[in-house]
Parts: structure tokens; sequence; C-alpha cells
């Protein structure tokens, strides 16, 4: 069926399911499996030299996984999607995909706290080096592009700040320069708020733990290929080139379009393991049939609850997209549709204790680190997820000391209001 003439509720639900499956049955079935059996021994070596597509080893493939896949890479109008046990992970096979030792990656400095660190440290260790924009004007990318840059990594919107990088801007620089736009989409939702293919990305990570999975019921990453960069351009060895790892088969020449995502499967994945379980990947599958209705929902929850705290007197400031005269309103309204965002950041009148006491006296909303969950989430990113960074660090990606992040669940938005009340009610400042 060709997807891309239906509408994303409809993809959400009927993409990745076997009308023919022979049982007849309405969902995809779980393959608890590790392994699959060979109908003979050349159809095992058509398999592993690649000449022919099919299971072999559920670290490299499923069909539950498969299934999953199928769906998100039609959600997002890929050629192709590979899941992976997280986010980070998702993260860390794209950019060893595109990034040698030596090499370098371009990246927004409103990256989530545990990027930043698979960045900063990790990969720098890898002889990978990440080189942090000082600005997210296309010129500070641009600046700092020179000829062993393999890739422009940005979020669409950044954990926490919600800042909203200028897609099709910092696309136009990555391409001007040979090299793949990677975005962390994490916060468009699955495609739902926000596809960076329609403004040029090339390459979306995603981690699916958040808004795919919706319930906070497993961890899961995933890798979507566009289809559209040209790997052919002298900078891709490691795509266009003799693999070693396949007797020198050329990935570009043996997969045309899909040769990206198909280097993470068959490299990434088979060296670095990062695979996902088959009954996480069918979570998943649940958890995108409702994608679109869950975001909507929250959305609009979000715009009250923002709305409401701005005017509370304990509050003293509320940055949300969605208000006018937040500082990335403007990109938000360009690139994000369906209300923007299911996450904005509050200070709150008063120091580090108060708000710690404000957080402790929170009876709903839980205090954990997580986005995109069905229950409402306070986060306290200073503490928690940018734990790991130097203060200056902190300032850069726009968290101070008293900063929450608030991520919107399904609840009834009035008893998250009366929550949120109740906790501001005990707190002096
Ligand atoms: C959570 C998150 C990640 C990491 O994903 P995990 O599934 O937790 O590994 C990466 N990027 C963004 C923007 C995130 O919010």
């Amino acid at each position: 069926m060709d997807f891309k003439k239906l509408k994303f509720q409809t993809r959400q639900i009927h993409a990745g399911l076997d009308r023919h499956e022979n049982t007849g049955s309405r969902g995809v079935a779980i393959y608890p499996t590790a392994a699959y059996r060979f109908k003979d021994c050349n159809h095992a070596a058509r398999l592993f030299n690649l000449s022919e597509a099919g299971n072999i080893y559920t670290r490299l493939q499923n069909p539950t996984t498969s299934a999953y896949e199928e769906r998100v890479a039609a959600l997002y109008g890929g050629v192709g999607a590979l899941a992976v046990s997280s986010g980070m992970a998702a993260i860390l096979i794209t950019v060893t995909a595109l990034a040698s030792e030596g090499d370098n990656i371009v990246a927004s400095q409103f990256l989530y706290g545990g990027t930043y660190n698979q960045f900063r440290h990790t990969l720098r260790r890898l002889g990978i080096e990440i080189r942090i924009a000082g600005n997210d004007t296309p010129e500070a990318y641009e600046s700092l592009i020179d000829s062993r840059t393999r890739a422009v990594f940005a979020e669409s919107m950044g954990n926490p700040t919600c800042a909203v990088a200028d897609l099709e801007a910092i696309a136009r620089v990555a391409h001007s320069a040979g090299v793949p736009f990677v975005a962390d989409n994490t916060f468009g939702a699955g495609g739902y708020l926000c596809n960076p293919f329609d403004w040029g990305a090339d390459i979306i990570v995603d981690s699916a733990t958040k808004w795919i999975n919706g319930h906070g019921t497993a961890m899961g990453g995933i890798i979507v290929d566009s289809g559209r960069f040209d790997w052919g351009n002298g900078k891709f060895p490691c795509i266009d080139g003799p693999s070693e790892g396949y007797h020198g088969l050329n990935l570009r020449e043996a997969f045309g379009e899909a040769a990206f995502i198909v280097k993470c499967r068959v490299d990434g994945l088979r060296d670095l393991g990062a695979s996902p379980s088959p009954f996480d990947s069918y979570l998943m599958m649940i958890g995108l049939e409702t994608l679109s209705l869950r975001v909507c929902h929250q959305a609009e929850s979000t715009r009250r609850l923002a709305e409401h705290l701005r005017r509370h007197e304990k509050v003293k400031s509320v940055s949300y997209v969605g208000f006018e005269d937040h500082p990335y309103h403007a990109l938000t309204k360009k690139y994000f549709r369906h209300g923007g965002s299911c996450v904005f950041t509050v200070e709150l009148r008063g120091s580090v204790e108060t708000t710690a006491k404000f957080v402790e006296s929170l009876e709903l909303a839980a205090h954990m680190t997580m986005i995109g969950d069905s229950i409402t989430v306070v986060t306290h990113p200073a503490s928690t997820t940018h734990k790991q960074l130097s203060e200056s660090d902190l300032l850069a990606a726009g968290v101070t000391p008293t900063l929450l992040r608030i991520s919107v669940g399904l609840e009834d938005v009035e008893d998250i209001i009366a929550d949120f009340d109740n906790a501001l009610s005990r707190i002096e400042i």
C-alpha cells in the first residue's frame, strides 16, 4: 500500500500490518526468537552476504521490530527505519556510521544532557570531534564546518529549553558543505508535531522512549533515513566504497537510496549490538496507534497549564513556545503543527530549596526524568538530566538552577492544575 497517500492518523494504525498474514491476526505478532532457521546453506550464504534480505539473528532483524520500523518509516515518509534499544543508541549508531577517527560533527548548543555527554566525552575518546555552535544562527554552524566535517546535528526542538532549530537554514548549510543534516526529532513526537524531512533534514533520530511509546513502558530509539542524501560525493567511502566487513560490497551500489539505513543495520547493529527486544517493539507499535490523539490532548493541556501558571503570583516566568513573546514562537509556528509542544519550562520565585519543596509537594505529577509519558512529569534538569554539565555549559544550554521542565500527560488538565496550585500553596517565597 502507498502510505504517502494516507493521512498520519491512518498511517499510525495501518502501516506495518500485514493484511495477508496467514493466521488472519488483526495485529502484529511478537516473535521472541533469537535466531531463524535457514532453508539451506545457499540461503544462509545469500543472507550473510546481503544479496537477499531476511532474518538471520535478532540482533540484526526481527519480524516484530520490522513491522514497527515500517510503521515509523511510513509516518516520516522515509525510505527505511532502524529500531534500536534507546535514543542514545540511535545517536551513537548514526554518528559512528558517518564519522571516523579524525572527523568532526557540527552540533547545536541546545542538546539533551545525555547527547551532550556522548558527544563531549565518549565520541571524543573515539577520536570523533564534536564542535558545538556558539549560537543558533546558520552562520555559527557554517563557521565550524571544514573538510573533515561529516554531519550537522541539531534537535528540532531542544530538550529542555524548547529552542527550535531553524531546520531549513541548517539543512542548507549542511548541504552546501556536502554533508547530511541529522535532526533529533524527539520533541517532534514521531513526526506528528514536526517532520524535519519536510524541511531538508536527511536523517532523523528519535527517542521512542518518549512520545512514540507514550506510556513510559519501554526504552527505544529509532533512526529514519529520508533516502535523499547523495552518498556518492566522495566524503563517505564507508557507504560508497568497498565494505571491508562484506568482502568489498559497495552499499550505495547495492542498496541505492536505502544505503545509509542499511549501513546502520549491517554495521551499526551488528557491531554495537544495541538491538531492541521484540516485546518492546510491540509496545512501540501499540503506542503509535494513538500517537496523534495523545499528542493533541497533551498539547492542549500544555497550553492550559502554561497559561494558568503564567498568572500565578509564585511563578517568576513560564517559557512556552505557544506564547507570542517566546523567542522561538515564530520558528515553532513555521516548523511545528498541532499546538507545537507538550513540554514547557517554569521558573518559580524563590530559591533552589523552594523549588525542591514545590516538586516534593506535587501529588499527581510525578517527579521523574521523563517526557512524553501519559503521566504528567516534572523534572529539575539542573539536578538530574543536566547534572553532569559544568556551570558554563548549563548556562549555554539554557538551564538555570531553579528551572523546572514540565511534560504534560493525559490526565484531565483540571486535576493537574489543582495539583500544581496545591503544591504552590505549600511554598513560602
Ligand atoms: C530522551 C532523549 C534522548 C535519549 O533517548 P533515550 O531513549 O533516553 O536513550 C535523546 N534526545 C532527546 C531530545 C531526548 O529527549
